[in-house]
Protein backbone atom coordinates (compact mmCIF):
# COMPACT_ATOMS: atom_id res chain seq x y z
CA UNK A 1 0.00 0.00 0.00
CA UNK A 2 1.33 3.00 -0.76
CA UNK A 3 1.56 6.43 2.01
CA UNK A 4 -1.33 8.67 1.72
CA UNK A 5 -0.44 12.79 1.15
CA UNK A 6 -1.74 15.30 2.93
CA UNK A 7 -1.35 18.60 3.50
CA UNK A 8 -1.07 20.89 6.60
CA UNK A 9 -3.69 22.71 7.88
CA UNK A 10 -3.63 26.51 7.01
CA UNK A 11 -0.17 28.46 7.36
CA UNK A 12 1.62 25.66 9.22
CA UNK A 13 3.99 25.33 6.39
CA UNK A 14 4.96 28.61 6.84
CA UNK A 15 5.07 28.66 10.90
CA UNK A 16 7.55 25.27 10.09
CA UNK A 17 9.70 27.45 7.30
CA UNK A 18 9.93 29.82 10.22
CA UNK A 19 10.81 27.24 12.89
CA UNK A 20 13.24 25.31 11.05
CA UNK A 21 15.04 28.73 10.14
CA UNK A 22 14.32 30.35 13.42
CA UNK A 23 17.68 31.50 14.96
CA UNK A 24 16.49 30.11 17.82
CA UNK A 25 18.72 30.86 20.53
CA UNK A 26 17.95 27.46 22.26
CA UNK A 27 17.66 25.01 20.02
CA UNK A 28 17.84 22.44 22.56
CA UNK A 29 14.18 23.30 23.16
CA UNK A 30 12.81 20.48 20.49
CA UNK A 31 14.22 17.55 23.14
CA UNK A 32 12.12 19.23 25.66
CA UNK A 33 9.42 19.42 23.89
CA UNK A 34 9.36 15.99 22.58
CA UNK A 35 10.35 14.30 26.34
CA UNK A 36 7.62 16.42 27.73
CA UNK A 37 4.86 15.46 25.46
CA UNK A 38 6.03 11.65 25.97
CA UNK A 39 6.01 11.87 29.80
CA UNK A 40 2.37 13.59 29.43
CA UNK A 41 1.78 10.30 27.16
CA UNK A 42 2.69 8.42 29.66
CA UNK A 43 0.84 9.93 32.32
CA UNK A 44 -2.33 9.91 30.11
CA UNK A 45 -2.10 6.05 30.26
CA UNK A 46 -1.30 5.60 33.72
CA UNK A 47 -4.91 7.48 34.08
CA UNK A 48 -6.84 5.72 31.36
CA UNK A 49 -5.46 1.97 32.55
CA UNK A 50 -6.91 3.24 36.12
CA UNK A 51 -10.28 3.89 35.40
CA UNK A 52 -11.09 2.02 32.54
CA UNK A 53 -10.95 -1.70 33.34
CA UNK A 54 -11.47 -3.09 29.49
CA UNK A 55 -8.42 -1.52 28.73
CA UNK A 56 -5.06 -4.28 28.60
CA UNK A 57 -2.45 -1.73 29.15
CA UNK A 58 1.73 -2.42 28.78
CA UNK A 59 2.65 -4.82 31.72
CA UNK A 60 5.78 -2.67 31.28
CA UNK A 61 6.62 0.30 33.48
CA UNK A 62 6.31 3.86 31.56
CA UNK A 63 9.77 4.58 30.32
CA UNK A 64 11.18 6.92 27.59
CA UNK A 65 13.73 5.75 25.64
CA UNK A 66 16.20 8.30 23.58
CA UNK A 67 18.33 6.79 20.66
CA UNK A 68 20.94 7.95 18.95
CA UNK A 69 22.26 6.27 15.72
CA UNK A 70 25.09 8.14 14.33
CA UNK A 71 25.66 5.79 10.39
CA UNK A 72 21.51 6.78 9.65
CA UNK A 73 22.08 10.14 11.59
CA UNK A 74 18.54 9.99 13.76
CA UNK A 75 17.64 10.80 17.09
CA UNK A 76 14.59 8.30 17.93
CA UNK A 77 12.18 9.23 21.21
CA UNK A 78 10.22 6.21 21.89
CA UNK A 79 7.68 6.16 24.84
CA UNK A 80 5.01 3.55 26.06
CA UNK A 81 2.18 5.70 26.68
CA UNK A 82 -1.19 6.02 25.31
CA UNK A 83 0.14 6.57 22.09
CA UNK A 84 -2.31 8.10 18.84
CA UNK A 85 -4.49 6.45 16.27
CA UNK A 86 -4.95 7.58 12.41
CA UNK A 87 -7.14 10.69 13.88
CA UNK A 88 -5.16 11.68 16.62
CA UNK A 89 -2.25 12.33 14.45
CA UNK A 90 -3.94 13.96 11.56
CA UNK A 91 -5.23 16.03 14.95
CA UNK A 92 -2.91 16.69 16.71
CA UNK A 93 0.23 17.11 14.55
CA UNK A 94 -1.48 18.50 10.95
CA UNK A 95 -2.99 20.89 12.33
CA UNK A 96 -2.82 23.93 14.57
CA UNK A 97 -5.17 23.22 17.37
CA UNK A 98 -3.15 24.47 20.20
CA UNK A 99 -3.92 27.47 22.06
CA UNK A 100 -0.23 28.92 22.41
CA UNK A 101 0.20 28.23 18.67
CA UNK A 102 -2.66 29.45 17.48
CA UNK A 103 -1.49 33.22 18.56
CA UNK A 104 1.82 32.50 16.71
CA UNK A 105 -0.63 32.09 14.06
CA UNK A 106 -3.03 34.87 14.17
CA UNK A 107 0.72 37.44 14.27
CA UNK A 108 1.69 35.83 10.76
CA UNK A 109 -1.89 36.35 9.24
CA UNK A 110 -1.46 39.47 10.19
CA UNK A 111 1.83 40.78 9.75
CA UNK A 112 4.32 41.20 6.46
CA UNK A 113 7.44 40.13 8.12
CA UNK A 114 7.78 37.41 10.78
CA UNK A 115 9.13 39.33 13.46
CA UNK A 116 6.12 39.13 15.62
CA UNK A 117 5.62 35.44 15.17
CA UNK A 118 9.62 34.50 16.00
CA UNK A 119 9.05 36.79 19.57
CA UNK A 120 5.86 34.92 19.59
CA UNK A 121 7.61 31.41 19.28
CA UNK A 122 10.61 32.24 21.59
CA UNK A 123 7.63 32.97 24.86
CA UNK A 124 5.14 30.28 23.84
CA UNK A 125 7.01 27.55 22.15
CA UNK A 126 5.59 25.57 19.30
CA UNK A 127 5.65 22.09 20.81
CA UNK A 128 6.39 19.27 18.55
CA UNK A 129 6.93 21.42 15.54
CA UNK A 130 10.03 22.02 17.34
CA UNK A 131 11.24 18.47 15.81
CA UNK A 132 12.38 20.88 12.74
CA UNK A 133 14.66 23.23 14.28
CA UNK A 134 16.84 19.69 14.63
CA UNK A 135 15.86 17.62 11.93
CA UNK A 136 14.76 17.66 8.39
CA UNK A 137 12.15 14.90 8.44
CA UNK A 138 10.69 13.52 11.21
CA UNK A 139 8.68 10.26 11.27
CA UNK A 140 6.19 9.62 13.63
CA UNK A 141 5.01 5.65 14.76
CA UNK A 142 2.22 5.55 16.68
CA UNK A 143 0.02 2.62 18.56
CA UNK A 144 -3.03 4.14 21.00
CA UNK A 145 -3.59 1.37 23.84
CA UNK A 146 -6.88 -0.59 22.92
CA UNK A 147 -6.09 -0.36 19.39
CA UNK A 148 -4.44 -2.65 16.89
CA UNK A 149 -3.16 -0.77 14.42
CA UNK A 150 0.28 0.98 13.83
CA UNK A 151 -0.29 4.48 11.95
CA UNK A 152 3.28 6.36 10.64
CA UNK A 153 3.27 10.02 10.13
CA UNK A 154 6.14 11.57 8.18
CA UNK A 155 6.49 14.75 7.27
CA UNK A 156 10.08 17.19 5.50
CA UNK A 157 7.90 20.14 7.59
CA UNK A 158 7.27 22.19 4.07
CA UNK A 159 3.94 21.55 2.98
CA UNK A 160 2.53 18.61 4.36
CA UNK A 161 2.63 15.14 5.36
CA UNK A 162 2.23 11.12 4.77
CA UNK A 163 -0.51 8.74 6.20
CA UNK A 164 1.00 5.18 5.82
CA UNK A 165 0.42 1.89 7.91
CA UNK A 166 4.09 0.74 9.70
CA UNK A 167 6.18 -1.64 8.58
CA UNK A 168 7.37 -5.25 10.33
CA UNK A 169 10.12 -3.30 12.00
CA UNK A 170 8.61 -0.28 12.81
CA UNK A 171 5.89 -2.13 14.88
CA UNK A 172 8.54 -4.02 16.68
CA UNK A 173 9.67 -0.65 18.05
CA UNK A 174 6.27 -0.53 19.84
CA UNK A 175 3.87 -2.73 22.65
CA UNK A 176 1.21 -2.44 23.39
CA UNK A 177 1.09 1.54 23.05
CA UNK A 178 3.12 4.33 22.54
CA UNK A 179 4.64 6.52 20.25
CA UNK A 180 8.30 6.54 18.54
CA UNK A 181 9.56 9.73 16.76
CA UNK A 182 12.59 9.41 14.50
CA UNK A 183 14.44 12.87 13.78
CA UNK A 184 16.39 12.86 10.73
CA UNK A 185 19.31 15.36 11.98
CA UNK A 186 20.09 18.40 9.54
CA UNK A 187 23.55 18.51 8.89
CA UNK A 188 23.74 21.94 10.64
CA UNK A 189 22.50 19.98 13.86
CA UNK A 190 24.86 17.30 13.85
CA UNK A 191 25.64 18.35 17.60
CA UNK A 192 22.44 16.92 18.85
CA UNK A 193 24.29 13.04 17.53
CA UNK A 194 26.75 13.39 20.49
CA UNK A 195 25.18 11.39 23.48
CA UNK A 196 27.38 13.32 25.89
CA UNK A 197 25.34 16.37 24.51
CA UNK A 198 21.76 14.59 24.56
CA UNK A 199 22.96 13.72 27.79
CA UNK A 200 23.58 17.09 29.20
CA UNK A 201 19.45 18.03 27.51
CA UNK A 202 18.04 15.42 29.22
CA UNK A 203 19.93 16.36 32.48
CA UNK A 204 19.14 19.75 32.69
CA UNK A 205 15.60 19.00 31.34
CA UNK A 206 13.96 16.11 32.46
CA UNK A 207 15.10 15.65 36.22
CA UNK A 208 11.90 16.78 37.95
CA UNK A 209 10.08 14.36 35.11
CA UNK A 210 8.20 11.18 36.77
CA UNK A 211 9.53 8.70 34.29
CA UNK A 212 12.73 7.45 33.99
CA UNK A 213 14.82 8.70 30.52
CA UNK A 214 17.33 6.22 29.26
CA UNK A 215 19.74 7.38 27.01
CA UNK A 216 21.62 4.68 24.58
CA UNK A 217 22.87 3.88 21.09
CA UNK A 218 21.30 1.67 18.39
CA UNK A 219 24.67 1.13 16.56
CA UNK A 220 26.65 -0.64 19.41
CA UNK A 221 26.18 -4.00 20.91
CA UNK A 222 21.97 -4.04 21.88
CA UNK A 223 23.16 -5.40 25.05
CA UNK A 224 24.34 -2.26 26.45
CA UNK A 225 22.32 -1.32 28.81
CA UNK A 226 21.10 2.36 28.96
CA UNK A 227 21.29 4.52 31.72
CA UNK A 228 18.45 6.16 33.16
CA UNK A 229 19.21 9.47 32.99
CA UNK A 230 17.24 11.90 35.37
CA UNK A 231 16.14 11.42 38.91
CA UNK A 232 12.73 10.11 37.98
CA UNK A 233 11.15 11.87 40.80
CA UNK A 234 8.19 13.81 41.13
CA UNK A 235 9.20 17.52 42.29
CA UNK A 236 6.97 18.22 43.96
CA UNK A 237 6.99 14.96 46.32
CA UNK A 238 10.91 16.37 47.46
CA UNK A 239 11.44 18.47 50.08
CA UNK A 240 11.93 21.94 49.89
CA UNK A 241 15.55 22.19 51.38
CA UNK A 242 16.78 19.61 48.38
CA UNK A 243 15.36 21.58 45.48
CA UNK A 244 17.78 24.03 44.12
CA UNK A 245 16.06 27.69 42.17
CA UNK A 246 16.94 25.81 38.63
CA UNK A 247 14.98 23.04 39.42
CA UNK A 248 12.13 24.30 40.13
CA UNK A 249 12.72 27.13 37.54
CA UNK A 250 12.84 23.69 35.11
CA UNK A 251 9.54 22.42 36.19
CA UNK A 252 7.87 25.79 35.50
CA UNK A 253 8.64 25.61 32.10
CA UNK A 254 7.87 22.27 31.61
CA UNK A 255 4.22 22.64 33.47
CA UNK A 256 3.68 25.97 31.13
CA UNK A 257 2.65 23.86 28.28
CA UNK A 258 3.63 26.12 25.45
CA UNK A 259 3.66 29.44 27.29
CA UNK A 260 7.42 29.37 28.00
CA UNK A 261 7.22 32.46 30.42
CA UNK A 262 10.62 33.16 31.65
CA UNK A 263 10.06 32.84 34.93
CA UNK A 264 7.66 32.50 38.15
CA UNK A 265 7.05 35.96 40.53
CA UNK A 266 6.37 33.47 43.44
CA UNK A 267 6.70 29.97 44.00
CA UNK A 268 4.81 27.97 46.47
CA UNK A 269 5.41 24.77 47.40
CA UNK A 270 3.73 23.03 50.39
CA UNK A 271 2.17 20.33 52.32
CA UNK A 272 -1.04 20.10 53.40
CA UNK A 273 -1.76 18.04 56.88
CA UNK A 274 -5.04 17.96 58.86
CA UNK A 275 -8.04 16.80 57.81
CA UNK A 276 -7.75 16.35 54.51
CA UNK A 277 -3.98 15.84 53.14
CA UNK A 278 -1.87 17.37 50.06
CA UNK A 279 0.97 18.84 48.47
CA UNK A 280 1.19 22.41 46.31
CA UNK A 281 3.43 23.06 44.20
CA UNK A 282 2.07 26.58 42.23
CA UNK A 283 3.27 29.21 40.44
CA UNK A 284 2.29 32.59 39.94
CA UNK A 285 3.61 33.40 36.05
CA UNK A 286 5.11 36.94 35.61
CA UNK A 287 3.45 37.67 32.72
CA UNK A 288 -0.44 37.92 31.98
CA UNK A 289 -1.90 34.82 29.77
CA UNK A 290 -2.82 35.81 26.73
CA UNK A 291 -5.65 33.86 27.10
CA UNK A 292 -6.66 34.77 30.91
CA UNK A 293 -10.34 35.99 29.53
CA UNK A 294 -10.92 33.30 27.25
CA UNK A 295 -14.08 31.76 29.07
CA UNK A 296 -13.30 27.84 28.22
CA UNK A 297 -9.40 28.54 28.95
CA UNK A 298 -8.13 25.17 31.24
CA UNK A 299 -7.29 25.30 34.52
CA UNK A 300 -3.90 25.36 34.17
CA UNK A 301 -3.00 23.47 37.56
CA UNK A 302 -2.89 19.48 37.37
CA UNK A 303 -4.28 17.14 39.65
CA UNK A 304 -2.55 14.26 41.01
CA UNK A 305 -3.25 11.48 43.41
CA UNK A 306 -0.31 9.94 45.38
CA UNK A 307 2.00 11.18 42.45
CA UNK A 308 -0.51 9.68 39.78
CA UNK A 309 -1.67 12.44 37.09
CA UNK A 310 -5.74 12.83 36.80
CA UNK A 311 -6.17 15.77 35.12
CA UNK A 312 -5.57 18.77 34.03
CA UNK A 313 -8.71 20.06 33.69
CA UNK A 314 -10.74 20.08 37.00
CA UNK A 315 -12.49 23.33 37.04
CA UNK A 316 -13.65 22.70 40.44
CA UNK A 317 -10.23 22.15 41.97
CA UNK A 318 -8.84 26.62 41.39
CA UNK A 319 -11.34 29.40 42.18
CA UNK A 320 -11.67 31.47 38.38
CA UNK A 321 -9.74 34.65 40.23
CA UNK A 322 -6.65 31.98 40.56
CA UNK A 323 -6.92 30.59 37.28
CA UNK A 324 -3.51 32.11 36.34
CA UNK A 325 -1.57 30.16 38.78
CA UNK A 326 0.68 26.96 36.65
CA UNK A 327 1.60 23.89 39.17
CA UNK A 328 0.41 20.64 41.01
CA UNK A 329 -1.84 19.61 43.38
CA UNK A 330 -1.25 15.83 44.87
CA UNK A 331 -4.13 14.86 46.85
CA UNK A 332 -3.04 11.87 49.35
CA UNK A 333 -7.41 11.08 50.21
CA UNK A 334 -9.32 10.93 46.07
CA UNK A 335 -9.04 7.00 45.26
CA UNK A 336 -6.86 6.58 42.27
CA UNK A 337 -9.42 5.30 39.81
CA UNK A 338 -11.33 8.81 39.97
CA UNK A 339 -13.39 9.65 38.08
CA UNK A 340 -13.70 12.90 35.69
CA UNK A 341 -17.63 13.28 36.82
CA UNK A 342 -16.73 12.00 40.47
CA UNK A 343 -14.54 15.45 40.87
CA UNK A 344 -17.62 17.29 40.14
CA UNK A 345 -19.03 18.84 43.58
CA UNK A 346 -16.53 16.64 45.33
CA UNK A 347 -15.99 17.85 49.44
CA UNK A 348 -12.17 16.88 49.25
CA UNK A 349 -11.72 19.06 45.67
CA UNK A 350 -13.77 21.39 47.68
CA UNK A 351 -11.41 22.12 50.78
CA UNK A 352 -8.73 21.90 48.65
CA UNK A 353 -9.74 25.09 46.79
CA UNK A 354 -9.91 26.54 50.47
CA UNK A 355 -7.08 26.07 51.30
CA UNK A 356 -5.28 26.70 48.25
CA UNK A 357 -6.95 30.00 47.84
CA UNK A 358 -6.34 30.65 52.13
CA UNK A 359 -2.17 30.02 51.43
CA UNK A 360 -1.98 32.01 48.29
CA UNK A 361 -3.26 34.80 50.01
CA UNK A 362 -1.26 34.43 53.00
CA UNK A 363 1.70 34.36 50.99
P1 LIG B 1 1.22 20.36 23.37
O1 LIG B 1 2.00 19.19 23.89
O2 LIG B 1 1.70 21.66 23.96
O3 LIG B 1 -0.26 20.16 23.41
P2 LIG B 1 2.40 19.59 20.86
O4 LIG B 1 2.45 20.25 19.53
O5 LIG B 1 3.73 19.28 21.47
O6 LIG B 1 1.56 20.50 21.80
O7 LIG B 1 1.57 18.26 20.75
C1 LIG B 1 0.25 18.29 20.25
C2 LIG B 1 -0.53 17.09 20.74
O8 LIG B 1 -0.08 15.89 20.11
C3 LIG B 1 -0.43 16.81 22.22
O9 LIG B 1 -1.30 17.62 22.99
C4 LIG B 1 -0.81 15.33 22.27
O10 LIG B 1 -2.22 15.16 22.23
C5 LIG B 1 -0.24 14.79 20.96
N1 LIG B 1 1.07 14.16 21.20
C6 LIG B 1 2.30 14.69 20.95
N2 LIG B 1 3.29 13.83 21.28
C7 LIG B 1 2.68 12.71 21.77
C8 LIG B 1 3.16 11.44 22.29
N3 LIG B 1 4.46 11.14 22.40
N4 LIG B 1 2.21 10.53 22.67
C9 LIG B 1 0.89 10.81 22.58
N5 LIG B 1 0.39 11.97 22.11
C10 LIG B 1 1.26 12.92 21.71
Amino acid sequence: MTAEQLSFGTDVGRLLDIVANALYSNKDVFLRELISNSSDACDRLRYELNTNTKLKGNKEEAHIRVLVNTDNRTVTIIDNGIGMDREDLIEHLGTIAKSGTSAIMEELKNSKDDKGALNLIGQFGVGFYASFMAANTVDVISRKIGTKEFNVWSSDGKTGYTMDTATKEQQELIDQSGTVVILHIKDEASEFLIAPKLQEIIEIWSDHIDVPVYLGRIDEDSDEVEQPINAASALWTRQKSEISEEEYRNFFLHLSMGFKMDEALMTTHWKAEGKIEYTGLLYTPSMRPWDLFDPSRKNAVKLYVKRVFITDDCKDLMYPWLRFLRGVIDSQDLPLNISREMLQHNPVINRIRNGVAKKILNE
